[in-house]
C-alpha cells in the first residue's frame, strides 16, 4: 500500500467517466491510481445491449464495454484498487487523501467520478421487499419474473427500457406513472407501446408494496394523482425506475454540492471549488447521463488535472509535513492554469 508514497493522481470511481479519465491521464504519464469500487463498471455493469455508443455499429453488452474501457486504461499503465473509497480528506490545493478502509492514499490531485445510483420512492415495503420481488434493476432481475404480472414504476427512458426488457419474460407488465405525459423519449415510449403485453396505468403513484403470506411482494397499492382514489395491482414483481441520485456522500461537507447533491463544477471545466479536485460524469450531470457524455466528461477531467499538475501543483512536501503532524506549507502558486 502507498502509505509512504505520494501519487500524482487518484481517480475515484470506475465507470465510463473514471476509466476515460484514467486512459487520458495514463497516456499523459500521470500514472493514475483508480479506486474503481468493489462493483466496478458503474451502471453499465447492469445494462444489456448498448446501442448508442459510437464505434459499436452492432451494439455491445454494457459489462463487456466496461471491461474494454478498463483494459484500455490499463494498457497505458493505470493501476486499480477494486474496492470502495471509504473516506476522503480534500484540501484546497494541497495534498488530497483518500482512504480505502485502513489503507490511506495521498495524491497531488483527485478526480471524483463516483457516478449515480437508483432513486427510491420512499414508501412502505420498498426496502423490506428488496430482493423479494422489488428491484431497481430490470436488466439484472427481469428474467426472474417469467410468466408473472409485473409493475414498472416511472415515466422516463429507464422505465421504458426496463419495461421493454422485462416484458420479454413477464406475462403482463403495467407501467405505473404519476402523470399522463411521459418524460421518456418518443422512440422509447413508442417501443414500449408496441409490445403486446405492456399497459400504462396513469396518473397513479405507488403508495405501498404489500407482501403476501410467503413474504414476497403480492401487490402494489396505488393512489390516483388527481382524485386520490385507491387501486391495487396484483404482481409477482415490481421495478422502481424513477431516476438516479449522485453518489456524493463520500465528499459531502468537504466540497460544494448543489441542492440535489451533484458536485458543483466551474463549467465548462471540471474544476470544483477546491483546487486539485475535479469532478466528472454522472456525479455532476443532471441532464445527459449517457455513457458517451460521461466518457467525454472524464476526458475533460484528465486534461484539467494535467494542466493543474503542470501549472499549480501542490508542494510534495505538504505530504510529509502532514504526516509529521506539522503545519502544511502553502500550495505552490505558479501561473494559473489556462483551461
Ligand atoms: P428521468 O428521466 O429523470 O425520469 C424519471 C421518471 O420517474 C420521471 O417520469 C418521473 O416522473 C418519475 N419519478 C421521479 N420520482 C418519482 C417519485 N418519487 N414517484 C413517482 N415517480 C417518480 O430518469 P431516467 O428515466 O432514469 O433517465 C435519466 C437519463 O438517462 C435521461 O436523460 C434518459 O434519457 C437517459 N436514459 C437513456 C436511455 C436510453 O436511451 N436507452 C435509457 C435509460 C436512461 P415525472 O416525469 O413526473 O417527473
Amino acid at each position: 500500500m502507498s502509505e509512504d508514497r505520494l501519487e500524482t493522481l487518484i481517480i475515484i470511481g470506475g465507470g465510463p467517466a473514471g476509466y476515460t479519465a484514467a486512459l487520458y491521464a495514463a497516456r499523459a504519464e500521470l500514472k493514475p491510481l483508480v479506486i474503481e469500487g468493489f462493483q466496478w463498471g458503474g451502471q453499465l455493469q447492469n445494462t444489456t445491449h448498448v446501442e448508442n455508443y459510437p464505434g459499436y455499429p452492432e451494439g455491445i453488452m454494457g459489462p463487456e464495454m466496461m471491461n474494454e474501457f478498463r483494459a484500455q486504461a490499463e494498457r497505458f499503465g493505470t493501476r486499480f484498487i477494486t474496492d470502495d473509497a471509504t473516506e476522503v480528506e480534500l484540501t484546497d490545493g494541497s495534498i488530497q487523501v483518500v482512504r480505502v478502509g485502513k489503507d490511506e492514499y495521498a495524491a497531488k490531485a483527485v478526480i471524483l467520478s463516483m457516478g449515480a445510483e437508483p432513486k427510491r420512492l420512499g414508501i412502505p415495503g420498498e426496502m423490506e421487499l428488496q430482493g423479494r420481488g422489488v428491484s431497481t434493476c430490470g436488466v439484472c432481475d427481469g428474467a426472474f419474473f417469467k410468466g408473472d404480472d409485473v409493475a414498472v414504476i416511472g415515466g422516463g427512458d429507464s422505465a421504458m427500457e426496463d419495461s421493454i426488457f422485462i416484458s420479454k419474460y413477464a406475462k403482463n407488465l403495467s407501467v405505473v406513472h404519476r402523470r399522463d405525459e411521459f418524460r421518456a423519449s418518443k422512440i422509447m415510449e413508442g417501443r414500449a407501446r408496441e409490445r403486446g403485453n405492456i399497459d400504462f396505468v396513469t396518473p397513479y403513484k405507488p403508495v405501498e408494496f404489500v407482501a403476501g403470506d410467503d413474504g414476497k411482494i403480492e401487490k402494489v397499492r396505488l393512489e390516483h394523482s388527481d382524485n386520490g382514489k385507491s387501486k391495487e395491482l396484483e404482481v409477482g414483481g415490481a421495478f422502481v425506475a424513477i431516476g438516479h441520485i449522485p453518489k456524493s456522500d463520500l465528499v459531502e461537507g468537504q466540497i460544494d454540492l448543489d441542492d440535489e447533491g451533484y458536485v458543483v463544477t466551474e463549467e465548462p471545466s471540471t474544476k470544483t471549488n477546491l483546487a486539485g479536485v475535479f469532478a466528472v460524469g454522472d456525479l455532476v450531470d443532471h441532464t445527459y447521463r449517457q455513457a458517451v457524455t460521461a466518457a467525454g466528461s472524464g476526458t475533460k477531467g484528465a486534461l484539467d488535472a494535467e494542466w493543474y499538475l503542470r501549472d499549480t501543483p501542490p508542494s510534495p512536501e505538504a505530504h510529509w509535513y502532514g504526516k509529521a503532524g506539522q503545519a502544511q506549507p502553502e500550495p505552490t502558486t505558479a501561473v494559473e492554469a489556462s483551461s
